[in-house]
Parts: C-alpha cells; structure tokens; sequence
C-alpha cells in the first residue's frame, strides 16, 4: 500500500499523521523548514520560557484530551494556575479587570451606564436574515452597541486574530456567536440554552475550556508527536508540485536542494493556504485556486519579556490584559505567562509575552528590532509600570502569521469542499478551514485523518470490485 502525503508538519499533520498512524495507514510527513510544530515553538533560556507562538491550548473537546492521553503525556501537562484567572482589558490607559459574574458586570467601570442598559434590549433585537454575511463590527453595532464593540470586542479579536472587525465575517470567524443569533434570536439566551447542550454532548465552551500547556511548553505536543511518527517525518523537504494521477498522487519535493518525487495514494494539505500559490497543484478538474492564495494573513511580532518583579509595579496576576485601539496603545495586548504557568521565570522573576502588529499596524511587526524594543518597553512603562531594563528578551515574527475569515470567506470554504468533493484522494485540513486556534488544528487533524480512512477504504473496495468485474 502507498503511503499517505501529509504536507506540513504543523500540529493539524502531525495529529493527522499521528491518527492514520494508529490505524496501521502508512504516512510520509513532508516539512519544509529544519523542525516540526509550525507556528509552535517553546525556547528555555536562562530559567525563562517563552513561547513564540501560541501559549495556551484550550481543551474544548475530549478529542484533545484524549490525543495528551495516547502520546503519554499526560504527566508532563499543566494547566494554567488558578490564580491566574483574571483577564483585563484597557480603558484610559489602565488595565481594568473584566468581571465574569453578573453582579461584576455591572459594577465594573469598563463600560458605561448607557452601555450596560442598552444590554436589556438585546434579546428584543431581531436576527438578521440567514442569508446575509454580515462582518462582526456590522453584528455587534447592530445587537450590542459602539461601546461594546470597542471595548470588548475590538480588543479580543486583536487577542485571538490579530485581525479586524471591521473585515471579519461573524458567520465564519465567530461561527458560535453567529449560531447563538440564529438559533435563539439573543446571545444572551442563547448563552443559557447553549450551556446545556455542550453538558450533554460533552464538548466545553472556548471562554470556560480548561487552558493547557506542557512543563517545557507547547512544543512537548508537537516533539512528542515527532518521535511517535518516527522516520516518516521528512524534514528540510518542501513540496513543490502535486499531480493527480490515473487513481494516484504524484508529490514532488526538494530534499537537499535536488527535486525528487514519490507515488502516494492520497495528500492531505496542511501547510498556510496561500502556499498553494508555491506548490504546483495539478488535478483532472481543474480550479481556479486565486481565491485561496490570497487569504490574508497579517503579520504578528511577539515579544517575550522577562523582568525582576521589583522592577514591574502591577502585580501581573491573572491571564493578561488586551488593549482596545481606541487606546492608542503600540501592542495589542500582553499575556502574563509566568502567572499562568510559573515555570516559566525564575524565582522573583516574571514574563510578559506581547504582541505588535496584525491587520491594526501591520507595519509594527516589520519594524526592526531596535523600534519594537523601544516601543514595546514604552507601551509596558505605561500600562504595567515596568522600570529598568529587561532581563531576558526574545523575538520573533510571524510574516503571515494567522489566516483572516473575512466576509466572503464562505466562497473560500465552499472551494475547499468542491476539491475535496471532485479531486479524489486530495484533502484539506488546518487552520485556514477549520477554525485558527490550536485545538481547532488538532480536530480538523483528526478529522481529515478520519476523512482519509474512510476514503482509502471505500477506494480498495472500488478497485477490487473493478478487478473482479474485469477478470
Ligand atoms: C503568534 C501566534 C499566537 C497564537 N496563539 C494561540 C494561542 O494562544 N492559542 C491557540 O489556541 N491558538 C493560537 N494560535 C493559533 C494556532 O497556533 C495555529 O492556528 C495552529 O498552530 C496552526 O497549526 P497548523 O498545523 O494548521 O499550521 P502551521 O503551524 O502553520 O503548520 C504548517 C506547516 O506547513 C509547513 N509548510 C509550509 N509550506 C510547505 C511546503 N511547501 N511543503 C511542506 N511543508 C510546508 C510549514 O513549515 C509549517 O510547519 C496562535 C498563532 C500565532 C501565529
């Protein structure tokens, strides 16, 4: 049996790889670059850790707990600590802590008397027609009002998206939100209603999911992951061209700078969308793949800090705070990593990850190291109190960091099923399909693994019912 091409060794193909593995589906991983995780990357320096990436991973569904549990890691797993549950977000330059019970809510002074009445009327609101996309600034002006939207909403999608309200579509990149409005005509109620579903089906809401890392960071999951896949995992080998053959897939790649190719019965692309603009994709049917090269993807610098704690005035206990660009802040938001998980500075000690730049000031994250640094440390002066120089200090940017479902991006979608639905033994997986955040990578993985088992069996089965009509 020819083995399955798994392009990109991200955590969406190595989990993919990972579940064909299971099922005795032999696997061949291409990665471009010299190491597996993608976008995950944990470094330990000096007694900090900082994670350039993602820092959390919530655990909404027990597909992921259940992946922890099969790579044995279930030793090595942190969750965040339960101090650190406070979440701030900026007004009038200051960190103001967001209130999760009802009574908080309405005593906080991160919004407006005005604002929190208007919130009466919102179940009163009707729901907009089905049929039209609506961006998520146009659904929140409309059912909670120009504070909340800048307030709350702005700052939180710079936290998850480094994106825009403005562009978003909140059908495709807020699909529960979207769902809330359509099914119980509030958010409000629907929040209720909605909270009993997920007990019966087992799965957990992003905003009350578990948040978890390894004790040596994120990056335990994708290492682990590795060394179960063992010698498939082909690093330093970019794909350059897929062609579909006469029931088979043709995949060309480069391995120490010479074209080589193999023969593979079915490709699971999970590399960034717009790298299909790079990789020659030849099938039968053919598409028209401009749509899905130029998704955008902002850039994102991020910053990891660490400081001696006399030198920080705000205690920096809790998740972290993000800053609404109504603010006129240089970051977009700051993550207490060392409150969430305490390995992560030495004693008296802390680290502060930040993030510059994405569709707000994309230019930011290109700046040379020297302006970020600066800009950064005056953006923290201000918002935390941080005096004297940094201790530890670690940068790195992502040029297109994280895919934007802007309205519209149903056309995308519905591209993405079309090549799946006509060019047989092709799949799509990751976070350009199936949602951006890490365990949404992790299901899509899992899924498509899925997708791929059922595909290759009902493909055995054709071909011998052919040969035996043939004989
Ligand atoms: C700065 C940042 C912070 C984030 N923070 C969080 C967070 O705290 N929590 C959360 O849930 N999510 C977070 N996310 C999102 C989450 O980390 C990602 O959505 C997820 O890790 C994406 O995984 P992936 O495997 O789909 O893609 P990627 O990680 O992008 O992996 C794709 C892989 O394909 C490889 N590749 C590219 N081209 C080729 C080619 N031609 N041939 C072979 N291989 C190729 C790449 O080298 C890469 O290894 C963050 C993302 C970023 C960028």
């Amino acid at each position: 049996m020819k083995s399955v091409a798994v392009i990109g060794a991200g955590i969406t193909g190595l989990t993919a790889a990972f579940r064909l593995q299971q099922k005795n589906i032999p696997v061949t991983v291409y990665e471009a670059s010299q190491r597996v995780g993608g976008v995950i990357q944990s470094i330990r320096e000096d007694g900090f850790l900082a994670e350039c990436g993602p820092n959390t991973l919530l655990e909404t569904s027990p597909k992921i707990t259940e992946l922890i549990r099969d790579l044995g890691l279930e030793d090595r797993k942190r969750y965040t600590d339960e101090r650190a549950t406070e979440r701030f977000i900026v007004r009038r330059g200051k960190p103001i802590v967001m209130s999760d019970s009802k009574l908080g809510f309405f005593k906080t002074p991160l919004f407006s008397i005005g604002a929190k009445l208007r919130l009466f009327a919102e179940p009163f609101i009707r729901r907009a027609p089905a049929c039209c996309e609506e961006s998520l600034e146009q659904f929140v002006l409309r059912r909670l009002g120009r504070e909340f939207l800048d307030y709350a909403i702005n700052p939180f999608v710079a936290g998850v998206y480094a994106g825009n309200p403005a562009k978003l579509s909140v059908k495709h990149a807020f699909p529960k939100l979207h769902a809330l409005e359509q099914k119980y005509g509030s958010l409000i109620i629907g929040q209720f209603l909605g909270a009993r579903e997920r007990k019966r089906s087992g799965e957990v809401s992003k905003q009350n999911a578990p948040k978890v890392s390894f004790d040596e960071g994120l990056q335990v999951l994708t290492e682990e992951l590795r060394v179960k896949l063992g010698e498939c995992v082909q690093l330093n080998s970019p794909v350059t061209e897929i062609t579909q053959t006469s029931g088979d897939w043709t995949v060309k790649y480069l391995s120490n700078g010479q074209e080589q190719q193999r023969e593979h019965e079915a490709v699971l692309f999970t590399s960034p969308i717009y790298k299909l603009g790079d990789v020659k994709l030849e099938t039968a049917h053919k598409f028209d793949l401009s749509p899905l090269e130029r998704i955008e993807y902002p850039p994102v610098a991020s910053i990891v800090m660490g400081f001696r704690r006399a030198d920080v005035e705000h205690a920096c206990q809790g998740f972290g705070a993000l800053i609404p660009e109504v603010e006129k802040f240089n970051i977009l938001g700051v993550i207490f990593s060392s409150a969430l998980f305490p390995n992560r500075a030495p004693k008296d000690h802390v680290t502060i990850t930040c993030y510059a730049g994405g569709s707000r000031n994309p230019d930011l994250a290109r700046a040379d190291r020297s302006t970020l640094r600066r800009l950064v440390l005056e953006d923290l002066k201000r918002l935390l109190g941080v005096r004297g120089e940094p201790v530890f200090e670690n940068y790195f940017v992502y040029p297109k960091a994280i895919p934007q479902y802007q309205v519209g991006y149903g056309k995308n979608k519905a591209l993405m099923d079309e090549i799946e639905a006509k060019a047989h033994g092709f799949f799509m997986a990751g976070h350009y399909r199936d949602g951006i955040a890490l365990g949404d990578s992790i299901l899509s993985g899992d899924h498509a693994a899925e997708k791929i088992s059922t595909h290759l069996f009902e493909h055995h089965i054709s071909q011998k019912l052919n040969h035996i009509a043939t004989a």
